[in-house]
C-alpha cells in the first residue's frame, strides 16, 4: 500500500520517513509530501537518503518557496540523479466548503500562483534548459 504524507512548514520529512520505515513500511512505497515548502536541497537529499520518494506538490505557493527556487532545486536534484524519486503534483485549495477560497486580499494576492495547473505550466518547461530531462520510472 502506498503512503503519501503531508508535512508542515519546511521540515519534518526526514522524521516522517524514519517513523514509517521503523514501523515496517517499504521505503519504495512512501512519498513525503510538501518538500517544496523548503528551499534547502540538503533537506530534500536527507529525505531521499531514506530511499523514499519526495513530492514537490505546492509549487506556486510562493510564500514558502518562490517557484523559480523550486524549479532550480528540482533541476539540480535531477542532474544529481534523483529524477526517478521526485514527484510533481498539486496540493492546492481551489475551493473551500464549495465556494472559492475567501481570505483577505493580501493573502489572496500572495496565493495567486498556488493553482492546480502551476506545476505543469511552470516547472516542466522551465526545468528543461537547466539540464534535466523527462524520465519515467518504473514502480
Ligand atoms: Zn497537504
Amino acid at each position: 500500500m502506498p503512503i503519501i504524507t503531508h508535512t508542515e512548514g519546511p521540515a519534518g520529512g526526514v522524521e516522517q520517513a524514519e517513523l514509517l520505515i521503523a514501523e515496517g513500511a517499504d521505503p519504495k512505497k512512501i512519498m513525503i509530501g510538501h518538500v517544496s515548502n523548503s528551499r534547502d536541497v540538503a533537506y530534500h537529499k536527507a529525505i531521499l537518503a531514506k530511499g523514499v520518494y519526495i513530492a514537490f506538490d505546492r509549487i506556486g505557493l510562493d510564500i514558502f518557496t518562490p517557484t523559480d527556487v523550486n524549479v532550480k532545486n528540482i533541476a539540480l536534484l535531477c542532474r544529481e540523479g534523483y529524477a526517478n524519486k521526485i514527484m510533481l503534483s498539486h496540493d492546492t485549495v481551489n475551493v473551500w466548503l464549495g465556494r472559492p477560497l475567501e481570505a483577505p486580499e493580501p493573502v489572496l494576492k500572495a496565493l495567486v500562483n498556488w493553482r492546480i495547473d502551476t506545476s505543469r505550466k511552470t516547472s516542466s518547461p522551465r526545468s528543461k534548459p537547466r539540464g534535466s530531462r523527462t524520465t519515467r520510472s518504473k514502480p
